[in-house]
C-alpha cells in the first residue's frame, strides 16, 4: 500500500513517509448496498466489487478482523444474516421492493437502508464496529452518516467513478447523472480515508474530486492464487470444457455492456475473418457473461452484431459461470482481450494472467498496472478494432507466444495476492483509526 502524497513526496525527492499504526480495528461494517456479496458475479450489478468485498472480508477476518456486510435485500424469504466464513457475515437489509429496482432508483431508498443498518447496530453494545467501509457511491452516503453516529472514521472505495466513465464512453453509451457526481464529491469530502486500486485511480480522485492527497491510499486489488493458477494446463482446460486441442481462442470475460465493449472484439475478429478466410476452421471466440448496466436495454445487440459481421459461427456466447469453471475458460483461451473503455483496476486481467494466459488490453485506468505491455500482453491505445486485430494476429503468426508470454504473466499476477491487499487495508484502517482519535482528541475537532 502506498499512502498517494507520500508516493509524490518520493518522486520530488523527498522522504517516503509510511502512516503510523494505531490502536487495532477489531470489527468493521462493511456496505454495499446495491449489490450482495453472495451475488454470481460477472453479469448484472455484480462484478468485480463483489469479488473484491468478498475475498477482502475473507483475508481480514483471517487477520481477526471480523466484517459484517451489510447488503440490500433483492429477494423475499432471504434469512437476516449468512455466514459466508467465520468472521464474516453478510446482513441482508429490507430497503425497498425486492426485485425490480434498478441502481439508478437505488439513491430513494437509502435513507430506508441506513435505518435498517441504523436497526441492526441498536442491537449491540456501543463501540461494536470500530470503522466502516463502504464501497461505490451509494454505499459512501449510508457510511457517512453512520459513521458519524456512531463515532468512527470512515474509509471509502469508490470502484468506479462518474467523471471518469464519463470522460471516455462508448459511442452507444449513456453518460453518468449530475447527481452521481455531486454525490461522489460529497463522500470524497467526508470520508477519512479513500483507497484507490491504482496510482491512476489516486490522481483522478485529487484531479476530478478534489480530494485531500493525504487521504488516499493506493492498494492493488488482489487475485485467488489458490482458484486461479495454470495448473493443470490449456489442454485438461480445453477437454474439460469441450473445445479442440488446437483451436486458436481469443476469450472475452464479463459483464457485457458498452463499456467493456466486447464488439470491438467481434468486430476486430470480423477483420481477421476477412484478411484470412482459412481461420474458420481453427477460430473460436467465447463471451463469458451477461447482460449489465445499458447493455441491458439491448441484450441481443452482441448477436446482431456477429450475424451481421458475418461471424456467428465463431463466436459463442456462455451465461456467467462461477469461478472454478472460469478458471477452466482462463487456462483454455490463447489469450483474453479486454477492451474497455474504463477500468478502475479489471479483475479479469489479472485472474487470467494468474492462470498463465496472456491479455489483449485497452490501455486505460488500472489495466496498464495489472498488464505488462509486451510481457505478460499487449496494451492497445484506443478501440479501433483493426488494432487489437493485429494483437490477436500476432497469436496467430507466432504460436508459441501465448506460453511464453503466460508464464511471465502467471509470474506477475503471483504479486497480486489478496493477502497482501488486506494486510495494507487493515495499515490504512489502523492509520484512520488513530488519526480519527487524535483529531477527537483536539480542542478543534468537529467530533463530539
Ligand atoms: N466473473 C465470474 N463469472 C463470469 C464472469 C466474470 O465470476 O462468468 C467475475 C470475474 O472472475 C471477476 C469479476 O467477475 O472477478 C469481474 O471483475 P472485473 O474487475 O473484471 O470487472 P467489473 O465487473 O468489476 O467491471
Amino acid at each position: 500500500m502506498t499512502q498517494y502524497t507520500a508516493r509524490l513526496g518520493a518522486r520530488r525527492g523527498a522522504p517516503h513517509k509510511r502512516w503510523s499504526v494505531g490502536r487495532r480495528v477489531r470489527r468493521v461494517a462493511m456496505l454495499s448496498v446495491h449489490t450482495s456479496p453472495l451475488h454470481q458475479p460477472g453479469t448484472g450489478d455484480a462484478g468485480g466489487m463483489n469479488v473484491y468485498i468478498v475475498e477482502l472480508a475473507k483475508r481480514l477476518a483471517e487477520r481477526d478482523v471480523e466484517v459484517e456486510i451489510f447488503t440490500r435485500a433483492t429477494r423475499g424469504g432471504l434469512p437476516p444474516t449468512v455466514e459466508i466464513t467465520p468472521g464474516v457475515l453478510v446482513r441482508h437489509v429490507d430497503a425497498g421492493p425486492y426485485e425490480g429496482l434498478a441502481k439508478e432508483e437505488l439513491p430513494a431508498q437509502l435513507c430506508a437502508f441506513t435505518h435498517g443498518v441504523m436497526q441492526a447496530w441498536a442491537h449491540h453494545r456501543p463501540g461494536h464496529y470500530d470503522l466502516v467501509h463502504s464501497h461505490y457511491w451509494l454505499s459512501g452516503h449510508v457510511g457517512w452518516l453512520a459513521a458519524e453516529r456512531w463515532g468512527v472514521p470512515l474509509v471509502h472505495a469508490m470502484h468506479t467513478m462518474a467523471k471518469v466513465k464519463n470522460a471516455s464512453l462508448a459511442t452507444d453509451d449513456c453518460p453518468e447523472p449530475a447527481a452521481r457526481v455531486i454525490g461522489e464529491t460529497q463522500i470524497v469530502a467526508a470520508a477519512d480515508r479513500l483507497i484507490a486500486n491504482t496510482e491512476e485511480e489516486a490522481g483522478e480522485l485529487v484531479r476530478h474530486y478534489d480530494a485531500a492527497p493525504g487521504k488516499v491510499a493506493v492498494v492493488h486489488p488482489g487475485v485467488n492464487l489458490d482458484r486461479f493458477r495454470p495448473e493443470p494446463g490449456r489442454a485438461a482446460a480445453r477437454a474439460r470444457l469441450g473445445l479442440p486441442q488446437d483451436a486458436v481462442i481469443p476469450l472475452f470475460a464479463g459483464r457485457i455492456q458498452p463499456l467493456k465493449a466486447p464488439d470491438v472484439l467481434i468486430r476486430a475478429v470480423a477483420v481477421l475473418l476477412d484478411e484470412d478466410p482459412s481461420l474458420r476452421d481453427r477460430l473460436i471466440v467465447p463471451v463469458v457473461g451477461g447482460p449489465s448496466g445499458s447493455g441491458l436495454a439491448k441484450p441481443e445487440a452482441l448477436h446482431k452484431l456477429a450475424a451481421r459481421l458475418g461471424v456467428c459461427d465463431v463466436i459463442r456466447f456462455h451465461p456467467p459461470v462461477d469461478q472454478d469453471r472460469l478458471a477452466d475458460w482462463y487456462r483454455a483461451a490463447t489469450v483474453l482481450v479486454m477492451p474497455s473503455y474504463s477500468e478502475s483496476f479489471g479483475l479479469v486481467a489479472i485472474e487470467a494472467q494468474a492462470c498463465g494466459t496472456p491479455v489483449v488490453a485497452a490501455a486505460v485506468g488500472g489495466l496498464p498496472v495489472a498488464v505488462r505491455d509486451g510481457h505478460t500482453g499487449f496494451l492497445v491505445p484506443g478501440h479501433d478494432p483493426h488494432d487489437y486485430a493485429a494483437a490477436l494476429r500476432r497469436f496467430l503468426d507466432h504460436p508459441h507466444l501465448s506460453d511464453s508470454l503466460g508464464e511471465a504473466a502467471a509470474r506477475h499476477a503471483r504479486g497480486f495476492g489478496w493477502d497482501t491487499a488486506a494486510a495494507d487495508t487493515a495499515e490504512v484502517y489502523a492509520a484512520a483509526m488513530s488519526e480519527h482519535r487524535r483529531h477527537l482528541r483536539s480542542p478543534h475537532g468537529t467530533h463530539a
